[in-house]
């Protein structure tokens, strides 16, 4: 899985269509329709970055592509 926000392959699986990068200390889901990337706080709440979805759209096709 290629991070959303990187760009890099630096990832690794942390549950259910859930994954985390190991270059920007985040972790994202990988639905079809949609990507959310969240912070992971050092209490292990994870917080939605809210204005990541604008660009999702254009992730899920790079995505596709370099598959
Ligand atoms: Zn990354």
């Amino acid at each position: 899985m290629i991070c959303p926000v990187c760009g890099g392959r630096q990832t690794g699986k942390v549950g259910v269509e859930q994954y985390y990068c190991w270059d920007c200390f985040i972790e994202f889901n990988s639905h079809t329709d949609q990507v959310v990337v969240f912070d992971l706080e050092e209490d292990g709440t994870l917080v939605a970055w809210e204005d990541f979805f604008l660009e999702s759209e254009q992730i899920v096709q790079a995505q596709a592509a370099a598959e």
